[in-house]
C-alpha cells in the first residue's frame, strides 16, 4: 500500500527506551512527524550496564553520540566463579564470552538512554505516563485511544515497548503465542555500601539448586544479579514490590556466598530490573500499518548481550526503509525484516547454551 507523500507520515512509537528513541531520532531526521508514548515518567531508567556492539556503534557514530558512548565506557576484566564459601573455582576473561575487547562498548544503560533522549527530544512529541489502549486500523490510518482518554489518528504505529509489548498484544494477540520462556528469571539492581568480591570483576556463585547470584563491580558502581529457574510466574509486571518478593522467595533458603547480604539490598531497593529470560519469536513483525521493533519483535533474551545492539541497528534500518520507500510502508516493513532476521536468528540460537554456563541444572 502506497500513501501520498505530500505531507509527512505521522508515526506513533510505543516505548522510549533504546529501540524507540533510536527510531524516533532517525524518523525525525527523515522529516516524519513523530510521537512517542511511554509508560514511565520519562525515558525508562534502570538496569545494569549493557553492551553496544558492531553495527550499533556505526549507528551511534551517525547519530553523533559515539564519542560520548566511548567516554562513558566501563568494564570488567573478567569473571570469577566461586563456591558457597567464596573460594574461586573457575575464571573467564572477556575474550572467552563473545566480546570484542577494544571494540565493543559497555556502559550504564541509563547513560545510553539519556544520550539517545538528548539527541531526540527536540521536535518529537513525548507522551509520558501514558500507553496505547486500543488500535483500530483502516485503509487510510490507525485510530488510537490512550490510557489518559485522548483519541488520535496516526499513519503508522511502531511497537518498541519491550518483551511484554502492548502493541504486539493489541495487534497480534496474547503474548503467550510469541514469548518463549527459557525457564529462567533474572533480576538486576545497583547496590550501595560494603560488598565483597574483587573490584573490576564479575563474581558468580552458582548454587547446585539451579540458582545463581552475582556481583558486577565496576570502578564506581556495583550491581547484584540473580538468576533462578522457575516455570512462568504470574505477577504484575509493573509492581516492584511483587517482583522483589518473588526474588526473595526464590532465594530464601540460599545461604551460600554473599546471598543473604545481597537479598538485604533487594529488600531495601526502590527499583530493580526483574524479568523472565524469554525469547520473542514471531512469523512476521508487521501487520498492516503496525510493526514491531527491538525486544517487542525479537527479544533474544537477556543472556544474549545483544538486545541493545539489535534495537539500535533495527531502528536505523527501519527508518531508512521507511524513508526510501516514499510512503510504501508495506515494502519498507518487508525490507526491514529481510535485512534484520539474518542477524537476529543466529543470536537467538546461541542463547540456550549461554544459559547453561550461568546456571546449573536443578538437582
Ligand atoms: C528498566 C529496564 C532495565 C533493563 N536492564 C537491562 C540490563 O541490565 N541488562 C540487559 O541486558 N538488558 C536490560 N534491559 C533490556 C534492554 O534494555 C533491552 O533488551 C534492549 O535494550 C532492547 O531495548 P528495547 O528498547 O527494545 O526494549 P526495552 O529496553 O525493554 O524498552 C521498552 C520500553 O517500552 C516501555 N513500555 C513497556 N510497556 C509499555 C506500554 N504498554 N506503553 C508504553 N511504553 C511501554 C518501557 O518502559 C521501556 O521504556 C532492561 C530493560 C528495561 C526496561
Amino acid at each position: 500500500m502506497t500513501q501520498s507523500y505530500s505531507s509527512p507520515l505521522r508515526v506513533l512509537i510505543s516505548g522510549a527506551s533504546i529501540a524507540g528513541l533510536t527510531l524516533a531520532y532517525w524518523l525525525k531526521r527523515h522529516r516524519f512527524n513523530v510521537t512517542v508514548v511511554e509508560l514511565a515518567q520519562g525515558p525508562r531508567m534502570g538496569g545494569s550496564p549493557i553492551d553496544v556492539r558492531g553495527q550499533a556503534l556505526d549507528v551511534a557514530e551517525w547519530m553523533g553520540i559515539l564519542p560520548q558512548i566511548q567516554a562513558a565506557q566501563i568494564g570488567t576484566d573478567g569473571m570469577t566463579f566461586v563456591n558457597a564459601s567464596g573460594e574461586p573455582v573457575a575464571q573467564m576473561d572477556p575474550n572467552q564470552f563473545d566480546e570484542k575487547v577494544g571494540e565493543d562498548v559497555e556502559l550504564r544503560r541509563d547513560v545510553l538512554v539519556n544520550l539517545l533522549y538528548d539527541v531526540t527530544k527536540e521536535n518529537v512529541e513525548f507522551l509520558f505516563q501514558n500507553t496505547i489502549q486500543t488500535l483500530t486500523q483502516d485503509a487510510q490510518g490507525v485510530d488510537v485511544t490512550f490510557a489518559d482518554g485522548q483519541a488520535r489518528r496516526f499513519d503508522l504505529i511502531i511497537g518498541a515497548d519491550g518483551l511484554h509489548s502492548a502493541v504486539r498484544r493489541l495487534t497480534f494477540g496474547e503474548e503467550a503465542r510469541f514469548v518463549h520462556h527459557l525457564g529462567l528469571y533474572v533480576a538486576l539492581l545497583e547496590v550501595d555500601g560494603e560488598v565483597s568480591g574483587q573490584k573490576n570483576r564479575v563474581t558468580f556463585y552458582r548454587s547446585p539448586a539451579g540458582r545463581t547470584a552475582g556481583l558486577s563491580r565496576y570502578p564506581d558502581q556495583d550491581y547484584a544479579m540473580f538468576i533462578f529457574r522457575a516455570p512462568r510466574l504470574s505477577y504484575d509486571y509493573h509492581s516492584v514490590e511483587e517482583k522483589k518478593q518473588l526474588l526473595i522467595d526464590a532465594f530464601a533458603d540460599e545461604a551460600g556466598w554473599e546471598v543473604p547480604n545481597l537479598l538485604s539490598a533487594v529488600k531495601a531497593a526502590h527499583d530493580l530490573y526483574f524479568d523472565e529470560v524469554s525469547q520473542v519469536r514471531m512469523p512476521t513483525w508487521s501487520q498492516g500499518r503496525v510493526a514491531l521493533l527491538g525486544d517487542a519483535a525479537h527479544c533474544a533474551a537477556f543472556l544474549s548481550g545483544m538486545g541493545s545492539t539489535l534495537a539500535m541497528v533495527g531502528a536505523s534500518v527501519l527508518a531508512d526503509e521507511l524513508a526510501s520507500s516514499r510512503g510504501d510502508y508495506q515494502h519498507a516493513f518487508a525490507q526491514y525484516e529481510k535485512i534484520l532476521r539474518p542477524i537476529v536468528e543466529p543470536t537467538q540460537a546461541r542463547v540456550p547454551e549461554a544459559a547453561t554456563m550461568f546456571v546449573f541444572s536443578e538437582e
